[in-house]
């Protein structure tokens, strides 16, 4: 827990979200500027402040992050749908709590701009 992070609040149940799923190591929740008709983040509860900052003991964790995208988005009926995370500002990155963004429910350009 990180007081001065929005997504550690979120978690805490501190600032409201419409959640979509919770369990003991993350959760889903709808990002609140969407870029698509489905835009979630999923947040793993500990407070990682990116990709770059995981370690040996983050894999496992990492691993269930990845396995619950899957299973959260066969469950919304999301054929088709691209996982981002931003590392670092230039990449886009302005929450520093670890997420996944995945985005569905329109044609995707590639590569991204
Ligand atoms: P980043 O820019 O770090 O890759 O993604 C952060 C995302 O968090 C953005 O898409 C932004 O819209 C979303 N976001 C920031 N603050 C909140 C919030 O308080 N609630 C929700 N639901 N999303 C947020
Ligand atoms: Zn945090």
């Amino acid at each position: 827990m990180n007081e001065n992070c929005i997504f550690c609040k979120i978690v805490q149940g501190e600032v409201k979200t419409q959640k979509v799923h919770e369990d003991e190591d993350l959760v889903a929740f709808k990002d609140l500027n969407p870029q698509a008709p489905t835009h979630l983040l999923v947040v793993p509860k500990k407070h990682i402040p990116s990709l770059a900052k995981c370690g040996k003991e983050d894999e496992a964790l990492l691993g269930r992050l990845q396995a619950s995208i899957a299973s959260i988005s066969e469950k919304l009926g999301l054929g088709s749908y691209r996982v981002v995370t931003n590392v670092g500002r230039q990449a886009g990155q302005s929450v520093e709590h670890l997420h996944y963004h995945v985005l569905g429910g329109r044609r995707m350009t590639w590569p991204p701009g």
